[in-house]
């Protein structure tokens, strides 16, 4: 069995496109980019300029950094880099979900299952919302795992400011009747993991990890992304903070989560990327690397039973730099092998390689690893309630069911 852990199906209308620019490349590029994606598909595009200079904080260092910073992977170095990628990136997001769904399956044959993790940005831009609404991701979602038969597994997204209904609710709602068998956190979308000064996103994610810890013996499992060098961030304006885009990436810590278990030590969690692309390309190299979440990712993994990390968007093995990668990773994970997952990532690692390329270089490099990754270890992470009873619930209470070879898999 080969279980792709972390992958992604959203389009372009679940994103706030000309907002998730702008906090990438600064407002003036991110505006004229997301009018050139979005006049791509004759759609839409929101907001005002005034809006914008208004409600964000514009880090030009941070901007500039980005441009010129290899271990940056959310920049224009990065695009230039992989220019020949950039485009078959930029037309997956401008298909549809079950368009994307479907060529992910069709271009990992090897793969059985697969966890697409949604996302809410809802509250990440001011002034920028998706085209369509969260709550039509969700039902577009439900149905593709409905018609896919156990063979692909969600997780939901959860943003602890998310309204008006109560968003842990929402969230049990999701897992009990709606076909999702996990919580994915973006938390540089702006709250942290605990300590944040509203106490009601606070007493939301306290909740949430109550939830999720509630029956021991089958914990629900929360990804969170975990990686400085790459990913999205909010731009919403901090009174006093001027490097905003260090200020929303450090929400995503690993010393976040030692609190967290400290107050929830049975907590199911995947510290997904492992610090990150950048990280790992430095570490494979020889180099330091200018940030080291490697090592506090390995601590969590050590001192919890219940935590994992993932390996998505590390497509390491289709470079030069693949034996560098093979063993500074072997000899980090070494005692650890049954905490580590492996994720596609996909369509994001699209800025890499091919999907397929993705998965041979994985198995060709780690062999041994590679199927432990997608196998066992993967079902000991997701093996919960969702999997064991709400999952088969949700098939049979819409008259349909998991074919016969994904069924007791859990
Ligand atoms: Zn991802």
């Amino acid at each position: 069995m080969r279980i792709d852990c972390h992958c992604h199906i959203f389009d372009n209308d679940c994103v706030p496109l000309s907002g998730m620019l702008a906090s990438r490349f600064g407002v003036a590029v991110g505006k004229r980019a997301a009018k050139l994606i979005s006049d791509l598909k004759g759609g839409r595009l929101d907001g005002s300029l005034r809006d914008y200079f208004r409600e964000v904080s514009i880090d030009p260092g941070a901007v500039l950094n980005s441009m010129i910073d290899p271990q940056e992977k959310d920049n224009f170095l990065f695009i230039l880099k992989h220019l020949s990628n950039f485009p078959a990136f930029l037309k997956i997001g401008a298909m549809d979900m079950p368009w994307i769904l479907n060529r992910m399956k069709h271009d990992s044959p090897g793969v059985d299952i697969w966890v697409p993790l949604m996302m809410d940005m809802t509250h990440a831009y001011p002034g920028s919302q998706p085209a369509i609404s969260f709550e039509t991701q969700r039902e577009v979602m439900t149905r593709l795992t409905l018609e896919a038969k156990g063979r692909v597994m969600p997780f939901f997204a959860f943003d602890p400011r998310s309204g008006p209904a109560d968003p842990v609710e929402k969230a049990k709602t999701a897992i009990e009747t709606q076909g999702f068998v996990g919580i994915k956190l973006y938390p540089p979308l702006g709250y942290k993991p605990v300590g944040n000064d509203d106490p009601k996103v606070e007493d939301a994610l306290m909740r949430l990890y109550r939830y999720c810890c509630s029956n021991e013996n089958n914990l629900i499992p929360i990804t969170v992304h975990c990686s400085w060098s790459a990913g999205v961030y909010s731009n919403e304006h901090v009174p006093g903070v001027t490097h905003i885009k260090t200020y929303y990436r450090n929400f995503a810590r690993p010393s976040y989560w030692r609190n967290v278990l400290q107050k929830f030590p049975k907590l199911k969690l995947n510290l997904a990327h492992f610090g990150g692309l950048g990280e790992w390309e430095a570490l494979s190299k020889g180099n330091a690397p200018r940030e080291n979440w490697v090592e506090p990712i390995l601590g969590l993994i050590k001192d919890h039973d219940n935590v994992y990390t993932d390996l998505s968007y590390h497509g390491i093995p289709t470079t030069d730099l693949a034996e560098g990668y093979k063993r500074v990773l072997i000899e980090r994970i070494n005692g650890l092998e049954h905490k580590v997952l492996l994720g596609s990532d996909w369509y994001m690692s699209r800025m890499q390689c091919t999907l397929d390329d993705y998965w041979k270089g994985f198995e060709t490099l780690l062999s041994d690893l590679f199927y432990k990754m997608t196998g066992e270890n993967a079902i000991a992470f997701l093996k919960s309630e969702a999997t064991t009873k709400f999952f088969p619930r949700f098939f049979y209470s819409n008259q349909s069911m998991i074919l016969d070879q994904y069924q007791n898999l859990f």
